[in-house]
């Protein structure tokens, strides 16, 4: 591990770098600079890091002088609607205008991939993010980037959240000149609330670079409170209460130290449950000493979503990738269950047992 130019030591993962690279910045900006239209895109299902770094970009562009856009397979949760402030005209969503999503794609010069390894995590927009033959520049933190997919690669495992990395490489662009008070306007809440989200306020995946980021932000104005009541001061009664059940009630502890629960859609629909509501719920059950892996299952109408977290030494990544058709990080990944192939009646019943069996065989092996 070396010491970087940066600052950014204490990086886990060597893979593609202990140090930003200084000239891949410079091509980014040349990239940028020689681009009529650019697209970011991020992963569907889009959470405060996947929001936050695809505004934290979108305001450096425009601060640069481009017009860029935003294009999501499917709408942000309302819970972060605070985020997009006055640049949510700047947002192209899939499922809303498929045309509209598909064509900014096809048209832009330029195309940032943010807080995803591969196209297929933008669910809709895969065949059309594979079919532009525009520069592609990935901004991400997953394990398992698919590089050959993009012609620059900002990769790195160990470092707290997209928006964290982001926010050292738009540091060592010219105009912010490594001064976190040179970001431009709404910059720096965007990347603050992101690395927030994905580390659980601090909770998780945090590095000495992740303290120093938020430090710098603070230093240079960055008002936290603001954040931290937006994001965690603003619920709606049904999310505690759907909780309370959730705990009182449904979750199940396996012999192995599984703990898992399951919101069917009538429970779902019983507590009036919108998009992003149960964010969080999947950690609390690592609190109890006898669990070594959670698991939170929601039902959609074809599949059952699944999120997992873990405790040091068990690999959620790694059960996640074997048996629940997804990936994401070491301690902290998701996938899913598909009815009618993974799940023969697509039952709540069905899901429980599937998960027993795969958790048992996964932590016996
Ligand atoms: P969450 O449980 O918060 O939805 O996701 C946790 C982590 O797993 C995130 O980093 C997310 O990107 C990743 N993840 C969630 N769902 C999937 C999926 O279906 N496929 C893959 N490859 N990663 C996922
Ligand atoms: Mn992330």
């Amino acid at each position: 591990m070396s010491e970087s130019r940066l600052g950014l030591t204490g990086l886990q993962d060597t893979e593609f770098m202990a140090d930003i690279d200084t000239s891949l910045i410079v091509s980014m900006m040349d990239c940028i600079s020689g681009a009529s239209g650019i697209a970011i895109v991020t992963h569907t299902h889009p959470d405060g890091d996947a929001l936050g770094s695809s505004l934290g970009l979108l305001r450096f562009l425009k601060a640069a002088g481009k017009d860029p856009v935003i294009v999501l397979n499917d709408r942000y949760p309302e819970s972060l609607a605070f985020m997009t402030g006055s640049d949510s005209g700047s947002i192209i969503v899939y499922e809303e205008d498929r045309e509209k999503a598909v064509s900014a794609i096809r048209e832009s010069g330029l195309i940032f991939c943010l807080d995803m390894n591969a196209f297929g995590r933008a669910e809709n927009l895969e065949k059309a993010l594979a079919g532009a033959s525009c520069p592609k520049i990935l901004i991400d933190h997953h394990i398992g980037p698919d590089r050959e997919l993009f012609d620059i690669v900002f990769s790195c495992t160990g470092i707290s959240s997209t928006c964290e990395l982001l926010y050292y490489i738009l540091l060592g662009t010219e105009s912010v000149g490594h001064d976190a008070g040179k970001l431009p306007a709404g910059c720096p809440e965007a990347l603050l609330t992101g690395m927030t989200t994905d580390t659980n306020n601090f909770a998780n995946s945090v590095f000495p670079s992740t303290f120093r980021m938020a430090s710098e932000l603070l230093a240079a104005g960055t008002d936290r409170d603001a954040i931290l009541s937006s994001l965690y001061n603003n619920y709606r009664e049904n999310r505690f209460r759907l909780m309370g059940r959730l705990l009182g009630d449904k979750m199940k502890i396996t012999g192995d130290g599984v703990a898992y629960m399951i919101i069917d859609r009538s429970l779902a629909d019983e507590y009036d449950i919108r998009e992003g509501e149960t964010e969080g719920f999947v950690n609390i059950p690592l609190g109890m000493e006898c669990v070594r892996m959670s698991i939170l299952l929601k039902e959609e109408d074809d599949k059952f979503r699944v999120s997992i977290r873990s405790k040091k030494g068990t690999s959620a990544n790694r059960c996640a990738a074997m048996f629940f058709n997804g990936g994401g990080h070491e301690l902290a990944a998701g996938g899913k269950l598909v009815k009618g192939r993974d799940l023969k009646t697509g039952s709540a019943a069905e899901a429980a047992a599937y998960v027993e069996a795969r958790t048992g065989e996964f932590l016996s092996m």
